[in-house]
């Protein structure tokens, strides 16, 4: 390439699997872009943010609508009965997905950011009371933030923070420190959003539960990386967005383990969740429906239940495996730019490659990448606190997925240094 670095095809980014297949699978992939990046090809380095659809999941839904659609659970007739089985159906496969030892421990909600306000509404409010603690790590997105801060200031509890090294890997002897017998539950994420950090999980969680705390993971940026199971990494809850594993958007999950969930009280009333109303009282339906109030998001779980089977097509080790390649091919290229400075350089990462270029605005960088029609998130992430904590307020942050190519991460690197060197 331009500036003397190996062409991608000696780069060692080779997929175990057909990418061009993969990407054929993918319409929007196909998408020529209008406006400011007339005509160019889109590459979606926006990943982290959302992921797009493969055909498979488009044609799921319209399947949905056009052959099962009702609602689900309280009638007798032959589309109810379909429309039951496919979503209970989705239930199964991420139960099976994320390696949960019973369906009854899926609850389906709206996204990561509703499952995390569940738990801490529900579970937090039975179980944390005044000058109890709470601890989420300095990486955490303000989904896994804002509930417990609320919870914290209802309940007079305290919220306590894991520090990070240089590098954005959290500090396992700090956290050590902050544990004792008031924590009352640990919630951290198993990848960073904001600069790829793949924590090491499994010791948190063993960790919290030494004290006797429970363990919440937020696995928003990791289920679409690298094999989860819930039972392995002995997590209490774990919670992810179906729009960020190639899914819809409007549905994710909350995996509880069933003994918790049949003591938690439930969050919203209404239809569906009980099992018998008078005036005078309810009796609420067992774990998941308790948790499942009103009509849910019906045919968007069916269609998360499509993309986990697509994924699965794939493999999931043959999909991390890849992106481990392509993160470290693009970090390498970033690294040629005169003027980079990437944020997050712990040894194990997922995904992204968060930067700031001198002497330029992400927005800057961001805009000179939309010209050539390139998508990269540009500003805080929704993680203010662990961007701070490296004295920036924004990163430029490309994140990457499965159905990427090195071409696309050789147009990205080629405009940013162009950018850089411009000036110059
Ligand atoms: N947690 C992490 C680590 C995330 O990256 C995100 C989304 O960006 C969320 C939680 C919230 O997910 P959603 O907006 O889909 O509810």
């Amino acid at each position: 390439s331009e500036h003397g670095r190996a062409p991608a095809s000696q780069a060692g980014a080779r997929p175990p699997f057909d990418v061009n297949a993969v990407r054929r699978d993918f319409p929007i992939l196909q998408e020529r872009l209008s406006g400011k990046s007339s005509g160019k090809q889109l590459v979606w380095f926006d990943n982290a943010a959302t992921t797009h659809k493969p055909q498979a999941v488009i044609d799921r839904l319209a399947y949905f609508y056009a052959h099962e659609n009702s609602n689900i659970h309280r009638a007798a007739h032959e589309l109810a009965a379909r429309a039951t089985d496919a979503y209970e159906g989705a239930r199964d496969k991420v139960k099976r997905f994320i390696g949960a030892s019973s369906s009854d421990e899926i609850i389906f909600v709206r996204g990561a950011t509703e499952a995390i306000n569940l738990v801490a509404k529900t579970w937090g409010a039975q179980n944390v009371g005044e000058g109890d603690e709470i601890i989420v790590s300095n990486l955490e997105h303000h989904a896994n933030i804002v509930p417990w801060q609320q919870l914290a200031a209802a309940k007079g509890a305290k919220l306590r923070v894991i520090p990070v090294d240089d590098t954005g890997q959290i500090l396992l002897d700090e956290y050590r420190k902050l544990l004792n017998d008031k924590t009352r539950i640990v919630a951290v994420t198993q990848v960073s959003n904001a600069l790829g950090t793949v924590t090491p999980i499994k010791d948190i969680v063993a960790l919290a539960h030494s004290v006797g705390a429970k363990a919440l993971v937020d696995g928003a940026q990791s289920v679409s990386h690298m094999r989860v199971n819930v039972q392995q990494l002995d997590a209490d809850f774990f919670v992810f967005s179906g729009h960020k594993i190639f899914g819809p958007t409007g549905i994710g999950v909350v995996y509880g383990k069933r003994d918790i969930l049949e003591n938690m009280p439930p969050w919203q009333g209404g239809g569906n969740m009980i099992a018998d109303v008078t005036f005078e009282r309810t009796i609420y339906q067992p774990p998941p429906n308790r948790f499942e109030a009103g009509t849910g998001n019906i045919a968007d779980a069916v269609g998360l239940g499509a993309a986990l089977d697509y994924v699965d097509r794939i493999g999931i080790e043959n999909i991390g495996s890849y992106e481990h390649d392509l993160l470290a091919y693009a970090t390498q290229g970033l690294l040629t730019i005169p003027g980079i400075r990437l944020i997050g350089t712990a040894a194990e990462k997922a995904s992204v490659a968060s930067f700031v270029l001198k002497g330029f605005t992400t927005q800057e960088v961001g805009e000179a990448l939309n010209r050539e029609g390139i998508a990269v998130r540009t500003g805080h992430h929704c993680a203010q606190p662990i961007l701070r904590r490296f004295g920036v307020e924004q990163t430029v942050r490309p994140s990457l997925a499965f159905y990427n190519t090195c071409e696309e991460v050789d147009r990205m690197v080629q405009v940013v240094y162009r950018l850089a060197t411009a000036r110059r």
